[in-house]
C-alpha cells in the first residue's frame, strides 16, 4: 500500500513535495519517545517551561519569512496574512510565558482543620489533530499553553501542510523544548482515521484536541468517548454578522469585507451570514459589494494580494456546489459565482442576496470566499435569522448603541460576541464554540487549564 503524501501548490496546482507516510512501527517508536519526553517534562518547574515559550516567540520571529513562505506554498494564504499569523503566534507564546505560571499557581482554599489547595498539574501526552487553514497559528494556539502546562504534544497536522508541521517541530527544539516533546506524525490519509482512533485508545495518550470539520470532529470525539478521555473540539462555524438599522453602514460594510474574506474566506470565525436590517439593507449591500469587487485577487506571494487560491481543488468544488444549489433554491447572485479560469484553485469572491434557511449558503459552513446576505424586518427577526444555524462559534453585531448590541447578543447562542468589531481570537480571551461548533476552550486561562488535572490537596 502506498503511503506517499504529495503536497500541491494551490497557486499553480503543481506538486511541491512528497513525504513518506509512517507505518505502524514508526508511529510506535515516535509515541514511545514522546511519552518518555512528556513524563520528564512534567517534572520541570513551570517557570522554566514558561521561559521556553519566551524563547519560542523569538524563534518564531526569527523564522517568520520561512514559515510564512511555507504556508503560502502549501495552502495559498496571502503572504502578508501568513506573516501576521506567525507574529500572532509569537505574541501568544509571550502571553503564556508571562501569564502561564500565575494561571497555573496553586489556589489555597480555607477549610477547617486542614491545609487545602487546588493544583493544576500536567495530564501527559496530548494528541492534537490540526487543520491547514492557519498552519502555524492553529498548532501554536494549542501547543504553547499545553507545553507550559507541562504536557507533551503528538501533532497530527493536515497532510497538505506536512512541510509546515515538520518545520514547527524543529522550531520547538531550537527554542529549547526537549527533543520528541513535540512530535509531528506523518500519516498518509488512508491511515489517519484508524491511527488516530488507535492513539486515542493508547494508555500513553492522555487526551485529544481537534480543530477541523464536523466529520473529523465526530470521529475523534466518539473515539475519546469510548476511551473515556478528555477531548476538545474546535469545529466549523457559520457566524452571523448582524447590521442593525442604526449602524454606521459604511464602517459595517468595510468591516464585513474583512470579516468574510480574510484567509480567502477559509476561517472558522469568518463572518458567513450577513443579517441586515431592512432600512439599511440597500446601502449596506451596495457598499459591501463594492468592497468585495475591489479585493485584489492573485498570486499570494505578491504583497498587495488580498485573495489567494483556495487550499485544495475539492474545497473550490464544494464552494461551487454551495453557490449553484443556493441559486437553484432562490438566492440572487450579486457578484462572483464562478472559479477563475487558468492554473490554481482560485474562486471569484462571491456575494449572494436573498439567502435564508433551506439554502446551503445559509445552512452549511461555507469555507471559501462566499458571503450570504439576508434582510431582517426588525430586531426579533434578526435574532431568529442569526440563531437559525446548527453552528455557534462567533457573532458580530453592528449598531450605534452598544447596549442594544449586547442585549441582542444575549438572545443568540455563540462562543463569542463582538459588538462593532470583527470576531477574532486573542490570547487574553477564551476561544471556542457552542452547538455544532464544538466544545472546550483554547487561549487565556480557560485554554491552558483544559489540559490540566485540576487536583485537590487536603493535608492535615
Ligand atoms: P478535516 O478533514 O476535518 O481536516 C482537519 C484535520 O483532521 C486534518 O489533520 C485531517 O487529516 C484530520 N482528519 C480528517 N479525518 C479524520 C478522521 N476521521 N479522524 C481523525 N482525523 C481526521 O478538514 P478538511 O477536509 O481539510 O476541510 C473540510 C472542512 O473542514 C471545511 O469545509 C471546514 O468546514 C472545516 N474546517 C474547519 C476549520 C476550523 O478552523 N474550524 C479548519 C479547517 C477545516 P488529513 O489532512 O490528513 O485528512
Amino acid at each position: 500500500m502506498s503511503r506517499t503524501i504529495r503536497t500541491l501548490d494551490p497557486t499553480t496546482g503543481e506538486p511541491t513535495a512528497t513525504y513518506e507516510g509512517w507505518d505502524a512501527d514508526r508511529v510506535e517508536t515516535a509515541v514511545a519517545r514522546a511519552h518518555t519526553a512528556s513524563r520528564t517534562w512534567a517534572l520541570v518547574p513551570v517557570a522554566e517551561r514558561a521561559a521556553r515559550a519566551a524563547d519560542l516567540a523569538r524563534s518564531l520571529r526569527e523564522h517568520k519569512d520561512h514559515l510564512a513562505s511555507l504556508a503560502v506554498a502549501e495552502m495559498g494564504k496571502p503572504v502578508r496574512e501568513a506573516e501576521g499569523e506567525v507574529e500572532k503566534s509569537a505574541v501568544t507564546a509571550e502571553y503564556y510565558a508571562r501569564q502561564g505560571p500565575a494561571i497555573l499557581a496553586d489556589e489555597r482554599v480555607e477549610v477547617d482543620g486542614a491545609k487545602a489547595w487546588v493544583a493544576y498539574e500536567p495530564v501527559g501526552l496530548v494528541l492534537a489533530v490540526m487543520p491547514w487553514n492557519f498552519p502555524v497559528w492553529q498548532v501554536m494556539r494549542f501547543a504553547v499553553p499545553s507545553l507550559v502546562a507541562g504536557n507533551g504534544v503528538l501533532l497530527k497536522h493536515a497532510s497538505n501542510v506536512t512541510g509546515s508541521a515538520l518545520a514547527l517541530q524543529d522550531l520547538f527544539v531550537e527554542a529549547g523544548f526537549p527533543e520528541h516533546l513535540v512530535t509531528a506524525l506523518v500519516l498518509a490519509d488512508t491511515d489517519v482515521p484508524d491511527t488516530t482512533a488507535r492513539l486515542i485508545e493508547d494508555d500513553r495518550v492522555a487526551a485529544v484536541t481537534l480543530t477541523g470539520s464536523n466529520r473529523a470532529g465526530a470521529a475523534v470525539g466518539a473515539a475519546a468517548g469510548r476511551a473515556a478521555k478528555k477531548s476538545v473540539l474546535e469545529l466549523g462555524g457559520s457566524d452571523a454578522f448582524v447590521v442593525l438599522d442604526d449602524a454606521d453602514v459604511e464602517a459595517a460594510a468595510a468591516a464585513a469585507v474583512k470579516a468574510r474574506f480574510t484567509n480567502s474566506g477559509q476561517s472558522c470565525v469568518c463572518a458567513k451570514r450577513f443579517v441586515v436590517a431592512a432600512p439599511v439593507a440597500d446601502a449596506f449591500t451596495a457598499a459591501f459589494v463594492a468592497g468585495v469587487e475591489a479585493l485584489r485577487l492573485g498570486d499570494p506571494r505578491e504583497r498587495h494580494t488580498q485573495i489567494g487560491p483556495l487550499a485544495r481543488d475539492d474545497l473550490r468544488a464544494a464552494i461551487q456546489r454551495q453557490v449553484e444549489d443556493s441559486l437553484a433554491a432562490g438566492a440572487r447572485l450579486l457578484t462572483g459565482g464562478k472559479p477563475v479560469p487558468g492554473d490554481g484553485f482560485f474562486y471569484r469572491p462571491t456575494v449572494l442576496a436573498d439567502t435564508g434557511p433551506g439554502m446551503p449558503a445559509f445552512d452549511e459552513e461555507t469555507f471559501g470566499p462566499l458571503a450570504a446576505l439576508t434582510v431582517a424586518r426588525d430586531d426579533d427577526h434578526a435574532v431568529r435569522l442569526a440563531d437559525a444555524s446548527s453552528y455557534g462559534l462567533g457573532l458580530s453585531i453592528w449598531t450605534a448603541d452598544p447596549d442594544r448590541g449586547v442585549a441582542l447578543a444575549r438572545r443568540i447562542t455563540s462562543g463569542a460576541a463582538f459588538v462593532n468589531a470583527v470576531v477574532a481570537s486573542d490570547p487574553r480571551l477564551p476561544f471556542g464554540g457552542t452547538k455544532r461548533s464544538g466544545y472546550g476552550r483554547e487561549l487565556a486561562a480557560a485554554g491552558i487549564r483544559e489540559f490540566t488535572n485540576t487536583r485537590t490537596y487536603w493535608v492535615t
